[in-house]
């Protein structure tokens, strides 16, 4: 990783030991979940490289290669979020993981029962998160697991198709579409973490480091 360092010397005018740095562009680190009316997007963004992709794929068809013949095996109960193998998956909402573990088509699998009664699911995980397990409450923004590419086979299969995160949610009437909440999630969290770092960039301008590091560390979380 390559960060753009420059003395804290230079932002401050105060002479320094080379040795006392603080990072102009802050360190790679996935951005604190974005939390909208109890919801949050449910994959970790990350201030350097992101891949997300997001476009709606609610109720398209499905078609599976069977005997030679393309065939129609359902419709898409969900929409895919597209991201790298390995990035963090979080809760959308608060609630109670209700199903952990493996099935058929879905691979590694995280159910959990929101407060509002609907039921949120995360699948293809490459991971789930040593901590979760049925009956554990969540919170938005909990670490579930990781984006991985499991399923369409027995457990353990995966490689069968390109890693994203299968996103659900049924209520008392089935499967809903989940890609208008799931965009304006996502439109919420890039448009406020541009704001934090537009604001962080003033502050290293003004050589304010400790307000610079009072806004990241709101501003970020680990890369663990
Ligand atoms: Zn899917």
């Amino acid at each position: 990783m390559v960060l753009v360092l420059i003395s804290a010397a230079a932002l401050t005018g105060a002479t320094r030991s080379p040795a006392q740095t603080v990072a102009v562009v802050a360190e790679p680190a996935y951005y604190r979940p974005v939390v909208v009316d109890g919801f949050t997007f449910p994959v970790a963004r990350s201030n350097w490289l992101s891949v997300i992709e997001l476009a709606e794929d609610w109720n398209d068809p499905r078609f599976r290669l069977i005997d030679g013949r393309w065939q129609l095996v359902g419709r898409h109960q969900g929409n895919d979020i597209v991201a790298e193998e390995g990035t963090p998956v979080t809760s959308m909402t608060a609630g109670t993981v209700e199903a952990v573990g493996w099935t058929f088509y879905s691979g590694t699998r995280v159910g959990v029962r929101g407060v509002d009664g609907k039921y949120y699911f995360y699948a293809h995980l490459s991971r789930v998160d040593p901590s979760m397990g049925v009956g554990v409450a969540v919170e938005p923004g909990d670490v579930l697991g990781l984006v991985g590419n499991t399923g369409y086979g027995p457990p353990g299969r995966e490689d069968e198709f390109p890693p994203h995160l299968h996103v659900g949610i049924e209520g008392p009437g089935g499967w809903e579409n989940p890609y208008p909440l799931l965009a304006r999630l996502y439109r919420a969290s890039v448009d406020a973490t541009t704001r934090a770092e537009g604001r962080l960039a003033e502050l290293a301008r003004e050589g304010d480091a400790a307000g610079f590091d009072r806004l990241a560390a709101r501003l970020y979380a680990g890369m663990e």
